[in-house]
């Protein structure tokens, strides 16, 4: 039995379906519990972007959850939140770690710079605009995934190897970027996750890579299995798929949150 933790809700104004729909979704696919995590507010003017709750919208966002676990009972319904890390913006996390009761809080890497979300199709063009954009593109990613990891601030990280969703991969040995990560990982206890939603993008692979997948086994980093859905349709979606590339990297178990207290479920 698996938890899905990476679950959106419409308050990020790119989700669709209410929590208890996803909830109905879980149990029907057999899921053992779920949590919602959508995407935080960030500090500063608003509105940030366009895929994200409002600042003001969080009390909502949170009291959303509370009342569907209420009603979902015993059926368990965690309360997460996926925060962008942005260096130097550590502060605002510690502040919004302090909001609610949480369950577990997701590190996000998803801008390189401040208005340059690399997972974003209207950028697309960039990682083609020279020879050496791909390279670029992935260092400047890692690097701030690294530091999303050595932060302390997160119980799991997301979809580690995000910025090769539209398919653009340096040449080479990818273990390079991968490995400060993994060592920063293993170095602050974080799990990360392994993420479905990958397969439905246009590099059609699991984040994170399988090579990734296997080095965070041989670093005894706790994996969860996650689909980040944003519809009720989602839930749980190719998790057989995961399950068999968690089991074919070694792992045993996945990690389980509550009330920011991580526990190890076994996979058998
Ligand atoms: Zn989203
Ligand atoms: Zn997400």
């Amino acid at each position: 039995m698996l938890a899905d933790y990476h679950l959106h809700t419409p308050l990020c104004h790119h989700a669709t379906g209410e929590p208890l729909e996803y909830v109905a979704v879980a149990r029907a696919r057999g899921l053992a519990e779920i949590g919602f995590s959508d995407h935080s507010p960030m500090p500063g003017l608003e509105p940030f972007d366009d895929w994200r709750m409002a600042r003001a919208d969080l009390p909502r966002y949170v009291d959303m959850i509370l009342a569907a676990r209420e009603a979902a009972a015993p059926f368990p319904v965690r309360l997460g939140l996926e925060c962008d890390f942005i260096p130097g913006q550590e502060t605002w996390i510690e502040q919004v770690a302090r909001m609610a009761p949480w369950d577990y809080l997701i590190g996000s890497v998803h801008y390189l710079a401040p208005g340059w979300d690399v997972d974003n199709p209207k950028w697309i063009g960039r990682f083609t605009a020279s020879d050496t954009a791909v390279e670029e593109i992935w260092v400047g990613y890692w690097r701030a995934y690294e530091r999303c990891v050595a932060s302390g601030l997160f119980d799991f990280v997301a979809h580690p190897d995000l910025a090769k969703k539209f398919g653009f991969r340096p040449p080479g040995d990818l273990r390079r970027f991968y490995e400060p990560t993994v060592e920063a990982a293993a170095r602050t206890g974080v799990a990360m996750e392994v993420s479905t939603a990958g397969l439905h993008k246009p590099v059609g692979e699991l984040y994170p890579a399988p090579e990734l997948l296997s080095m965070m086994h041989a670093a005894t980093i706790p994996v969860v299995i996650s689909s980040d859905a944003h519809a009720p349709g989602e839930v749980g979606r190719d998790f057989d798929h995961a399950l068999a590339a968690v089991r074919a990297a070694g792992f045993t178990h996945t990690a389980r949150f509550e009330g920011r207290r991580r526990r190890l479920e076994p996979l058998f």
